[in-house]
């Protein structure tokens, strides 16, 4: 399968590049699977391929980082000349009101993730653990059936001994990483060392360093990523339009 980043700032866009957002195809070519759906992740999408041509949605939570473009996609979808299947939205049910507003008639339809036995979309099988965050908010296992390649991606998260046994042996960790090394045991989101040891301990393939700070320093932080993940982990700073085939 290939992982394409859409947008991978944490907490609000800066310039020309926006938040938290993933577009996952199938290894066949034949679905996608755009994960979160942050501030200008239509606009990147675009250049990766027709807004149209997305099979469904999945939501990590609901801070605005992550669905900031949803009612876009939305409108963008609601006014093609062309019919468009009803697009599928994937999300927790434990926020009635923002699970409300994934459903507009003719348009998208809100879906309840099955958190306890897990949910299939497409040619993914998805499993889902909740973290800490301020919000309730799953980090989710995609294991492509076909190929058995798998992803998991963290959604927001402070650290989490449960992450590790969550991500064995993955081929992608997809994950959080919005501090460098000093801020660690943080309830919001992991630091690079604390994501950097979870991608050793679960012997991940490559660990994926997103939800990037405005303020970190990025070459640094990959470093002690890096060196808390060890040389069997290749560890890979996420940037818009990166792609990664699993
Ligand atoms: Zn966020
Ligand atoms: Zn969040």
């Amino acid at each position: 399968m290939k992982l394409t980043a859409l947008g991978v700032w944490g907490g609000y866009p800066t310039a020309d590049a926006g938040t938290t957002s993933y577009l996952l195809t199938s290894t066949d070519g034949i679905f996608h699977l755009l994960m979160d759906c942050g501030s200008r992740a239509v606009t990147e999408l675009e250049h990766e391929l027709s807004p149209n041509q997305l099979d469904a949605v999945i939501l990590s939570h609901y801070h605005e980082d992550h669905i900031a473009d949803l009612g876009v996609l939305r409108q963008y979808r609601q006014l093609q000349a062309e019919k468009l299947p009803i697009l599928p939205i994937y999300g927790h049910a434990e926020n009635p009101y923002e699970f409300s507003k994934l459903t507009l008639e003719n348009v998208s339809k809100g879906i309840a993730y099955d958190v306890e036995n897990g949910t299939s979309i497409g040619p993914f099988d998805i499993q889902f653990l909740k973290t800490v965050h301020p919000v309730v908010n799953y980090a989710m296992r995609l294991v492509e059936r076909e190929t058995g390649k798998t992803l998991v991606y963290t959604g927001d998260t402070g650290f989490l001994s449960a992450l590790t046994a969550f991500s064995a042996g993955a081929c992608v960790l997809l994950a959080d990483v919005y501090h460098e090394k000093d801020k660690h045991d943080m309830p919001n989101h992991l630091s690079s060392v604390e994501a950097g040891t979870i991608a050793k301990n679960a012997a991940v393939k490559t660990l994926i360093l997103t939800h990037l700070s405005q303020t970190a320093n990025l070459s640094a932080l990959t470093e002690e990523a890096q060196k808390a993940a060890g040389t069997a982990v290749t560890t890979s700073l996420a940037q818009p339009h990166k792609i990664w085939e699993i």
